[in-house]
């Protein structure tokens, strides 16, 4: 691990080492892996204030395993979803207008390193070449991978956490990724996972969600269907169903090995999951 050659090598200032936090499996298990090895280590994770419970318990079992503080950074405008919501007069977000990534993730984590020189460490994994993580144009930054450098894969990452007592955040159980409650990265199946573990996020989320009878315009959080539809009992299991049935394509594909995540993949957005970002899903 070098920061040799780059720009923030030549900066006068001393060069901090952060290490951001989504609350997801893969960032903790860097956490883990890198304990011990980064000097003055700084550990963040960018609090959008619509996280599940699930991800604060986690964080909290992993800050005692690091016997380190996690700092949470919040948006430091004054504006967090809502209020911004508001302003762009209740359009959602969506894998093609990421503000909330924007705002609640990336500004908040920006504003934290200043224009310090920082090492800032990704958890993608050698497993993942196709994904880029959090990138930004800021030279004074320079982005590690030490999974990718390591040949750190998937498997690696779930023994890393077991080893270290700490699991898997419970929200895996029916959800393949961390964030938002509401984020729209998620498929229909963990909408469904939403309504029947968080049924009370279930309804603020659709909360959100207006119809515009003078324009006719609706603002939902999937394409074509909105969580009212998505949650009636006929609708739920057509979901299940077809859930079940890329399970079960999976189960051969993989001869039996397959693992949960496997099957979330086959989804259609998996795509538009590839853009979004480490801070948020790692
Ligand atoms: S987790 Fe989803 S909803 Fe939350 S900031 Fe990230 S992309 Fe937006």
């Amino acid at each position: 691990m070098t920061t040799k050659g780059s720009l923030i090598e030549q900066s006068e200032k001393p060069v901090r080492h952060i290490l951001a936090l989504s609350g997801g499996k893969d960032s903790s298990a860097l956490a883990v892996y890198m304990r011990g090895k980064i000097p003055n280590v700084e550990y963040v994770f960018c609090d959008t204030e619509k996280e599940l419970d699930e991800t604060y318990e986690y964080l909290l079992k992993l800050e005692a395993f690091l016997g380190k503080k996690i700092h949470h950074l919040k948006y430091s405008s004054g504006y967090g979803f809502d209020e911004i919501l508001k302003i762009k007069n209740g359009f959602l977000p969506s894998p093609k207008s990421r503000w909330c990534t924007e705002v609640l993730k990336l500004k908040p984590y920006e504003d934290y390193m200043g224009d310090d020189p920082v090492v800032s460490y990704v958890g993608i994994r050698a497993d993942e070449l196709h994904r880029m993580g959090y990138i930004t144009a800021n030279p004074n930054v320079k982005t590690l991978f030490p999974f990718k450098d390591n040949n750190i894969r998937r498997e690696d990452v779930m023994r890393i956490l077991k080893d270290a007592g700490l699991g898997l955040p419970l929200y895996y159980e029916w959800r393949s990724r961390s964030g938002c409650y509401f984020c729209f990265f998620q498929q229909k199946r963990e909408w469904v996972g939403l309504l029947e573990n968080h049924p009370n996020l279930f309804e603020k989320a659709k909360a959100y969600e207006k119809f515009d009878k003078l324009t006719g315009e609706r603002y939902t959080w999937n394409q074509g269907e909105s969580l009212e539809e998505l949650a009636h009992p006929d609708r739920i299991v057509q979901i299940k169903a077809d859930f079940e049935k890329r399970a079960a394509r999976a189960r051969v594909a993989f001869k039996g090995n397959q693992k949960l995540k496997d099957v979330w993949e086959d989804e259609d957005c998996e795509e538009d999951f590839e853009i979004s970002c480490s801070l948020c899903h790692l």
